[in-house]
C-alpha cells in the first residue's frame, strides 16, 4: 500500500507537469486571508480571465497549473480587495482640486493654508473643504470679515467637514443672491446683527455651492485617476458612491468601458426626481465595474454642526434638537415608490430621532424579514429601543468605525453620558442581523481602510488615544472587522456572489501586505503596508 502510494504520486506528477493547466496568474508561498465562511487560510491562487479558478496549496497548485505571471509570495499576506461601503468618490476625485483643510488648528490656519493655495490656483473659484471649529482653541463657527478683505474679487466657499455647513465670502454670497434675513427649508443663512456672517447650514450650503461652475470632463477624468491611484494604494478595489447623480455614474461607467476608471463602483443615486426618473425608466445599470440599483436618501444633517435630529435637546444646546431635512410624507413617498420598483433605499441618519423615523418608515414596507437589504448609512445615535427595529426587519446599519473616534473628543459634550451610549454601537449594530458593513464616508474621514480596521478593532484614533479604547464594549473583533470591509461591505451591495472573499468564481479582487493585519497589535495597523492591489487579476498598484 506504502509503495503504491508512493509511486501513484511520481506518476501524478509526471503527468501533471506534462499537462499543466496555463492560466494567467498563479501565486504561492502566501498566507492567503480567503475571509471564505469558515474564515479559510490559503496558500496559492490561479486566476484566469479575471477570475479566481483554485485556491488551496502552494503544492497542489503549482502542480496544476502554470501562470503566464508566477509570483512567489515569499510567505506575505493576501487579503481580498478592501470595499468602503460608505464613501463619496466622485466628490472625492474633485475635491482634490480644492483647498485641504482638514485638521486645522484655527480660523487663521485655513485662511493660511487658503492663500497658499490661492497662488497656484489663481483662477475662478476658490474650493475649501475640511475644516472642524471643535478641533480650534475656538470652538466658535467663524466669520467672513478677513475672507472679504483676502479675496474681495474671488468667490470663497470653505465646506465644514461633515459638509454640512460652509462659510462663504461677500463675493459668492453675492453671485448666489444670498440675503440677510433669508429664510429656507432645512437649512440656515446665519446673521448676527442683521449682517450675514457667510456661515451657511445645510440646505442654505446648496444655494451658493449651485453656483460654482462644474468641471470640464477632461478635469473630471484627471481627478477621478488621481482618486482611483491613491484608493489603489491603501488596498480599496470597490468604493460605494453614496448619492451621486445619474449623469455622474454614466461618466465613470464611460470611463470604466474604455478602461481608464477600473475602480468598481457601487453607485447610490441621490434623492431627486431625475434620478429616480432615469433609473424607473431604464432599470438597474449592472457591468462587472458598475452596479447601480440604490438611492441614497437624506434624513437628518451631522452631529459635529447639531444638525442631527435628536428625540431630546441637545445636552450642550438646550433648546435645540435639530431637524428633519425633509417632512416624513417625503421619506415615506421614496420608501413606497422604492419599494414598489423593487431598488434599495439607503437613507443617512445620524441622530436618534432622525433614525427612529427612517426606521419605522423602513419597517412598513420592507414588513418583517426579507432580503431587500435596505441600509441606513451611519445609524449613528440609536435609542435603546430601537435597536431591535434592524434585527426585525432586516435593515442593514452602513457604519463608518473611524467617526467614532474622531467625534469621541466632543459626542459626549452632544448628547450626554447616557445618550453617548447608543452611539457609534459597532457590535450591538452588528448583532441585530449578524453582519455589518464598514465604510470610511471619505472625504469626510481618511480613505485609509486600516484605520477603520483600528477604530472598529481598537476603539482608539490614528494617535493611538485613548489607550483601551473609546466604549470598546462595541469593538469588532479582527475577523469580524475584515468581514466587515470585504465580503459584509459586498453583501450590502448584493454582490457577496462575485467579490469580497477568494473563492473559486470571484474576481481576483485582492492586495498583497506585508503584515498580517489580523493579528496585529493595535500600534502596527496603520504600519501595514500595501504592496500591492489587484482587480480581476490585473495589478493596478504596485509599491515603489
Ligand atoms: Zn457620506
Amino acid at each position: 500500500m506504502k509503495y503504491f502510494f508512493f509511486y501513484s504520486t511520481i506518476l501524478f506528477t509526471v503527468i501533471s507537469c506534462s499537462q499543466k493547466q496555463k492560466v494567467d496568474l498563479l501565486i504561492y508561498n502566501a498566507k492567503i486571508y480567503t475571509v471564505d465562511s469558515s474564515f479559510s487560510i490559503a496558500e496559492a491562487m490561479a486566476v484566469n480571465d479575471e477570475k479566481i479558478v483554485e485556491i488551496g496549496t502552494t503544492k497542489d497548485l503549482t502542480e496544476k497549473y502554470s501562470g503566464n505571471d508566477n509570483i512567489d509570495a515569499e510567505g506575505k499576506f493576501i487579503y481580498p480587495g478592501f470595499i468602503d461601503a460608505h464613501a463619496h468618490f466622485y466628490r472625492y476625485g474633485l475635491g482634490l482640486n480644492t483647498a485641504n483643510l482638514f485638521e486645522t488648528t484655527s480660523w487663521e490656519d485655513i485662511l493660511n493654508r487658503l492663500q497658499t493655495f490661492a497662488q497656484t490656483h489663481k483662477d475662478g473659484w476658490l474650493i475649501g473643504r475640511g475644516w472642524d471649529q471643535n478641533d480650534w482653541a475656538v470652538k466658535n463657527f467663524p466669520t467672513k470679515e478677513r475672507l472679504d478683505i483676502m479675496f474681495p474679487d474671488r468667490p470663497v466657499l470653505l465646506t465644514r467637514v461633515d459638509g454640512h455647513a460652509a462659510i462663504a465670502n461677500q463675493k459668492a454670497l453675492d453671485l448666489a443672491d444670498v440675503i440677510g434675513g433669508q429664510t429656507l427649508t432645512g437649512g440656515t443663512v446665519e446673521t448676527k446683527n442683521g449682517q450675514l456672517t457667510g456661515i451657511l447650514i445645510d440646505n442654505a450650503v446648496d444655494l451658493v455651492a449651485q453656483k460654482i461652475p462644474s468641471a470640464t470632463p477632461d478635469q473630471i477624468s484627471k481627478s477621478l485617476m488621481q482618486g482611483q491611484q491613491n484608493c489603489f494604494a491603501v488596498g480599496l478595489t470597490t468604493v460605494d458612491d453614496c448619492g451621486i447623480h445619474y449623469t455622474q455614474a454614466l461618466f465613470m461607467d464611460s470611463l470604466q468601458k474604455k478602461g481608464i476608471l477600473k475602480m468598481r463602483v457601487y453607485a447610490m443615486l441621490s434623492d431627486a426626481a431625475q434620478n429616480f426618473e432615469y433609473l424607473f425608466q431604464h432599470g438597474k445599470i449592472k457591468t462587472d465595474h458598475l452596479n447601480v440599483r440604490s438611492f441614497k436618501v437624506y434624513a437628518d444633517g451631522a452631529l459635529g454642526s447639531r444638525g442631527a435630529c435628536l428625540l431630546e435637546p441637545y445636552s450642550d444646546r438646550k433648546d435645540w434638537s435639530g431637524f428633519l431635512l425633509s417632512s416624513q410624507q417625503h421619506f415615506d413617498s421614496v420608501a413606497n415608490i422604492i419599494s414598489q420598483k423593487g431598488f434599495q433605499m439607503c437613507t443617512h441618519a445620524i441622530g436618534d430621532s432622525g433614525n427612529r423615523t427612517i426606521l419605522n418608515i423602513y419597517a412598513k414596507y420592507l414588513k418583517g424579514k426579507n432580503d431587500q437589504r435596505w441600509r441606513i448609512e451611519h445609524a449613528q445615535v440609536i435609542n435603546e429601543a430601537d435597536f431591535n427595529l434592524f434585527g426585525q426587519n432586516n435593515i442593514i446599519p452602513s457604519v463608518q468605525p473611524t467617526h467614532a473616534t474622531s467625534d469621541m473628543y466632543w459626542a459626549g459634550d452632544r448628547l450626554g453620558s447616557e445618550r453617548v451610549k447608543g452611539a457609534y454601537a459597532f457590535k450591538q449594530l452588528m448583532n441585530q442581523n449578524g453582519w455589518i458593513p464598514l465604510g470610511t464616508d471619505f472625504p469626510v474621514e481618511d480613505i485609509s481602510p486600516f484605520k477603520t480596521f483600528l477604530a472598529a478593532v481598537f476603539r482608539v484614533d490614528a494617535q493611538g488615544f485613548p489607550a483601551g479604547g473609546y466604549q470598546v464594549e462595541n469593538a469588532l473583533s479582527p475577523q469580524d472587522a475584515l468581514r466587515g470591509m470585504t465580503i459584509w461591505a459586498a453583501k450590502s451591495n448584493f454582490e457577496e456572489g462575485e467579490k469580497g472573499s477568494l473563492e473559486k468564481g470571484k474576481f481576483a479582487d485582492f492586495i498583497i501586505l506585508d503584515k498580517d493585519l489580523i493579528t496585529s497589535d493595535a500600534k502596527d495597523v496603520l504600519n501595514t503596508t500595501v504592496l500591492a492591489t489587484y482587480i480581476g487579476g490585473e495589478k493596478v498598484y504596485s509599491k515603489k
